[in-house]
């Protein structure tokens, strides 16, 4: 995605020019989509070398001081206080370090963040730095789940390839992650990590009554996806996306297409689909679908998992597919 067509709201944050009715006490009233604009451009002050060295020059900055010889990142004083204000000097620190405590991971993010999100937030202190700085992280190896980076782990900055001189343009990564030279390089950038080789799980070898498993749930979700594409709500939770996702199970490998509303599930092969689910049991997918527990839980519980980070964004909209689908029922039965 290019910096120059993006813009500080996201077309998909712009309402519509729409209106409706709402009803209070019998009486009718109009309320119509308008808008209010304010932009404002902020100066980022004296932080602006930090971020400067950030977008120009894939460097850390921290400021030292002259006295006691403490480095804080990012370097937010200009005198120590700690040294009845003696002045402090810029310095570049390392772009390794460790996480000084375990980061909390943010599935459901909002709006601002969606587009990030599965992310951890932690605090690392970078090799050269006496202090903790404030960071993303994420992982090569498909979705971020609990226990993968954790206090004390070694980690390494990765600059995005595309820059503007925020600390979004930074994230860290476990270091175990990448080749020694990588880690070792500084400057390091997204597009050269391989992202595109996470690591599936492997599982045993079916026994027959999990290849009759497959079958019968395969079936089931062959059904109930009938029923989602035939559920004018259950269609509004996948209106307007595409995906072919490839499922591989202990027993077997099927496909699910998502297609503007229209929810398809086939027994057979994708050559490249978007992305790839994998869980040992089919069930766990069926029991989602069929609104018995979340599918997003089963991918915090490593119960599900998927290639690709961002695409928990689909994981999302197959619950509430799920959801939807119940509600309409519950609401057809009520009338
Ligand atoms: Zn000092």
């Amino acid at each position: 995605m290019s910096q120059k067509s993006r813009k500080i709201i996201p077309d998909e944050f712009i309402p519509e020019i729409r209106s409706r009715v709402i009803t209070i006490d019998n009486q009718d009233y109009l309320l119509q989509n308008d808008a209010m604009y304010t932009f404002y451009e902020r100066s980022m002050g004296e932080l602006s070398p930090f971020f400067l060295a950030i977008k120009n020059e894939r460097k850390i900055l921290g400021c030292k001081c002259s006295k006691c010889g403490l480095v804080r990142v990012p370097p937010m004083m200009t005198h120590c206080p700690d040294c009845e204000f003696a002045p402090t000097k810029l310095v570049e620190v390392g772009q390794a370090g460790k996480m000084n405590s375990t980061p909390p991971i943010t599935y459901f993010a909002t709006s601002l963040f969606l587009d990030k999100a599965p992310f951890g937030r932690g605090r690392v202190i970078l090799e050269g730095a006496d202090t903790a700085l404030s960071v993303m992280l994420y992982t090569t190896t498909g979705i971020l789940v609990p226990g993968l980076i954790k206090k004390g782990t070694q980690v390494k900055v990765i600059f995005r390839d595309e820059r503007v001189g925020q600390i979004s343009d930074i994230y860290c990564v476990p270091a175990s992650e990448l080749t020694p030279e990588q880690v070792a390089r500084k400057g390091l950038l997204e597009s050269e990590i391989n992202w595109a080789a996470p690591k599936e799980p492997k599982f045993p070898k079916p026994t027959d009554k999990d290849m009759a498993n497959f079958k019968q749930s395969i079936k089931e979700m062959q059904t109930l996806a009938v029923k989602m594409s035939q559920s004018k709500r259950a269609r509004k939770a996948i209106e307007g996306w595409k995906r072919n996702i490839a499922v591989k199970t202990k027993a077997g490998e099927f496909a699910m297409y998502i297609d503007n509303g229209d929810f398809k599930i086939e027994e057979k092969k994708l050559a490249s689909p978007d992305f790839i689910m994998a869980c040992e049991d089919p069930k766990t997918l069926l029991d989602g679908l069929m609104y018995k527990g979340a599918i997003t839980d089963s991918v915090i519980m490593k119960k599900l998992w998927i290639s690709k980070n961002l695409e928990f964004n689909t994981i999302f909209k197959l619950d509430r597919l799920a959801r939807f689908l119940v509600m309409e029922q519950k609401e057809r039965k009520a009338k």
